[in-house]
């Protein structure tokens, strides 16, 4: 089988930030990398899944919300990708900053019902919470 691009990147030199993956029939794929890889620090299961609820409303709530396609955590737990169209990087990089500055006003993880989750008890907002100040911080930096 052919190696797919995302294993091609070296991972010893991606810092964290916001990175471009790539365009393709449109569709911008951004990598939202919290954490630097294979360093020992990962976001835990529940905190990332809190974390994809809270993004994934506030962007889909937002003014560009018709320019969002996706948003979802990485499996290797150091980051999230965010595929938009229309959206060059500064745009997103607001866009962003403004998500991340909202999710702290959440006392509730949206879509938590039994019915509207997959995994509904495996949640932690003050860790999805805690990880968004320090991801926020990050793009503050960009
Ligand atoms: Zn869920």
């Amino acid at each position: 089988m052919e190696k797919i691009p995302s294993f091609s990147k070296n991972h010893d030199e991606l810092k964290t930030g916001l990175h471009v993956c790539g365009t393709a029939h449109g569709v911008t794929t951004w990598d939202l990398r919290f954490k630097k890889p294979n360093a020992g620090d990962y976001i835990s299961p529940a905190a990332s899944h809190t974390i994809e609820h809270l993004i994934a409303t506030l962007l889909r709530n937002s003014p560009r919300k018709d320019d969002i396609i996706y948003f979802g955590p990485m499996g290797c737990r150091t980051g999230f990708y965010l595929l938009t169209v229309n959206l060059g990087k500064s745009e997103v990089t607001e866009l962003l900053k403004n998500c991340f500055e909202l999710a702290e006003n959440f006392d509730e993880v949206p879509g938590n019902k039994r019915e509207e989750c997959g995994n509904y008890l495996e949640h932690d907002l003050n860790g999805a919470k805690n990880e968004c100040k320090k991801y926020l911080e990050i793009l503050n930096y960009i």
